[in-house]
């Protein structure tokens, strides 16, 4: 099964190699995760940064977890 996040308002989705519970996580603590970001050299997860660039992108927005696949 594969989980990303989808944008409502634009009808945009980004699939990511985690899981839907992962994906949820990192909504909710979107704030803190950047903020643990922007402390770390080595970088986050590819699926965290590509996940927070989405979440920035359509801040205000409302971005659902979506999964597809069995
Ligand atoms: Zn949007």
């Amino acid at each position: 099964m594969q989980a990303g996040y989808q944008c409502e308002e634009c009808e945009e989705a980004i699939w990511l190699a985690t899981t839907r519970a992962e994906l949820q996580w990192l909504r909710n603590r979107r704030h803190v995760v950047r903020e643990v970001q922007r402390h770390l050299s080595t970088g986050l997860d590819s699926w965290m940064d590509e996940g927070l660039a989405f979440l920035e992108r359509h801040d205000g927005h409302s971005v659902v977890v979506v999964t597809r696949g069995k």
